[in-house]
């Protein structure tokens, strides 16, 4: 038995069966029942949405022996041999292959000729508008002067290159994208009959690329049985349509707001590794920020998901928060042409991660030119879900239960905010009762800055990790009493907290210090 493909097998034998399209199966339900047929109808839409399957639809309806009705009966000759593209009163024409003079001479000899049996001479013109001028001409006589028994249904992708004089002589039917959960309903139905296993989570993913087309969607279903047998998950479908999985992308985008670049970059890598192509992966990555954008807004957003999907994506984007989520679709958009036109897509592609990586760093910037100073970079937020500045970063979790963030947290909290800059400046080490705040050579004067303070710093750090703990001060393996400080202005200014949080967001260091509330 050789196999036949699910778009033929399925195609739908009456116009209940099909999905989608139920303003147009309304419109002609109604023309067929109350005898107001138009003589010519223009189906347009994109590919694989039924036009040419209703057109069918619509040429048995009229011939049916038992019609004109509003579904055919399926049973009569005129029905079966319609349905087998056998019958000599129901003619179609693919007009992208036919081009020029023969267009011509074919539909003058079409028109010729009264209906052999039936009612209606019913002529399917598929892609209509790739006929030729002369042919057009030759059609626009024919609907000037419609014979009684010529029913045209004219077919199309391009509605806007079909001339107006056609176009306003013929009922126009348009014909929509097919809902994603329709798709997917039709898959399970369809994968349930056939006696296939087919995931809900697969079938979302290839209702999804197949963007409103059920046929698309049913020939890609195709090509994964033929891939992967009997048994049709996320995976296969992830192989055979070269997307990346939901989850990669979640942590992907998790890795880049909060700040984590490297691990982006080797996140694209794998994929690239794996085969998916650059731009696929820029508009998953784009897709995913707007769904967990909707999310964010609205937790119950009726984009299909799997419930474990759903559940995390969910999470993640409660944790990023709304403006953090603005902010990075916005400028994920902002690549799209430099992504989709660049000869090197994959560099594109690394630039616009490695931007939005730099995003967190910068929105602490602006949180502290507003006058916000984030309680703790990376250490414990006591701002996320609350009012006030928008949460440090993402990244929190990695670095939430570090000593640094708990101390500069209990800094903060305790009134001793000035010093929070030096400690976030440090690398904080506990052991045991002792607490080591090492400085590296660049900070120095902060190092000092700290050691002066010694004392309300070690009272923080008892809050912090118990009543016995000792507090030592180092410059990289020095004790800091034995450096001493560099000149006052220069200190003041690398005491300074927002210069201290400038310098550890950015990077880069003090080289000179001007003094200020100078008038001149
Ligand atoms: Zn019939």
């Amino acid at each position: 038995m050789t196999y036949q493909v699910l778009a033929r097998t399925w195609r739908p034998q009456t116009f209940a069966d099909v999905i989608g399209q139920e303003a147009v199966v309304q419109t002609l339900h109604n023309a067929l029942s109350a005898g107001t047929l138009g003589h010519a109808y223009v189906f347009s839409g994109i590919r694989g949405v039924g036009k040419t399957t209703a057109a069918r639809l619509l040429a048995k309806a009229v011939n049916c022996e038992k019609g004109p009705a509003p579904e055919p009966c399926c049973q009569c000759v005129s029905c079966q041999e319609i349905a087998d593209g056998s019958s000599l009163d129901v003619v179609e024409i693919d007009a992208a292959t036919h081009t020029g003079v023969d267009n011509v001479r074919e539909l003058q000899e079409m028109l010729r000729y009264r209906p052999v049996r039936d009612r209606y001479r019913v002529i399917i013109v598929d892609e209509v508008h790739m006929l030729s001028k002369s042919a057009f001409n030759a059609l626009l006589k024919s609907l000037e002067e419609p014979p009684p028994y010529i029913l045209w249904i004219f077919a199309t992708t391009e509605t806007h290159k079909i001339p107006p004089t056609i176009l306003s002589r013929c009922q126009q039917l348009e014909f929509r994208p097919v809902q994603l959960e329709k798709i997917v309903e039709r898959l399970l139905a369809i994968a349930a009959d056939e006696q296939f296993e087919l995931s809900r989570d697969a079938a979302s993913m290839v209702a999804r690329a197949a963007q409103g087309s059920v046929r698309d969607a049913l020939s890609m279903v195709d090509q994964m049985r033929g891939f992967s047998a009997d048994s049709i998950d996320a995976d296969a479908v992830a192989e055979v349509l070269g997307v990346p999985r939901f989850e990669v992308v979640i942590d992907l985008i998790s890795a880049l707001a909060g700040g984590d670049g490297m691990s982006g970059l080797g996140m694209l890598r794998s994929e690239l590794r794996a085969g998916h192509d650059a731009w696929v992966l820029y508009q998953e990555v784009g897709r995913v920020l707007r769904l967990l954008l909707h999310l964010v807004v609205n937790a119950d957003v009726a984009e299909d998901l799997p419930d474990d999907q759903r559940q995390y994506a969910s999470g993640v984007a409660t944790d990023l928060g709304a403006a953090a989520l603005i902010r990075m679709a916005g400028l994920w958009l902002e690549h799209e042409a430099l992504v989709g036109s660049a000869d090197n897509r994959e560099l594109a592609l690394d630039v616009a991660c490695l931007r939005l990586a730099r995003w967190p760093a910068v929105q602490r910037v602006e949180a502290l030119l507003a006058g916000e100073l984030p309680p703790a970079i990376g250490g414990q937020s006591q701002a996320s879900g609350s009012d006030g500045p928008p949460a440090p970063s993402a990244g929190g979790a990695h670095a939430s239960a570090s000593p640094g963030g708990r101390l500069s947290s209990a800094l903060w909290a305790g009134g001793r905010r000035r010093l929070v800059g030096a400690v976030e400046s440090a690398e904080v080490q506990v052991s045991g009762d002792e607490i080591v705040m090492e400085f590296s050579t660049k900070t120095k004067a902060l190092a000092v800055f700290a050691q002066e303070n010694h004392g309300e710093i070690e009272a923080s750090c008892r809050e912090v990790f118990g009543p016995s703990t000792r507090l030592t001060i180092e410059i990289e393996g020095g004790p800091a009493e034995s450096i001493e400080g560099d000149d006052p202005l220069m200190r003041s200014a690398l005491e300074d907290p927002g210069v201290v949080l400038v310098q550890k967001i950015l990077g880069g260091e003090v080289i000179s210090a001007v003094p200020d509330g100078d008038p001149n």
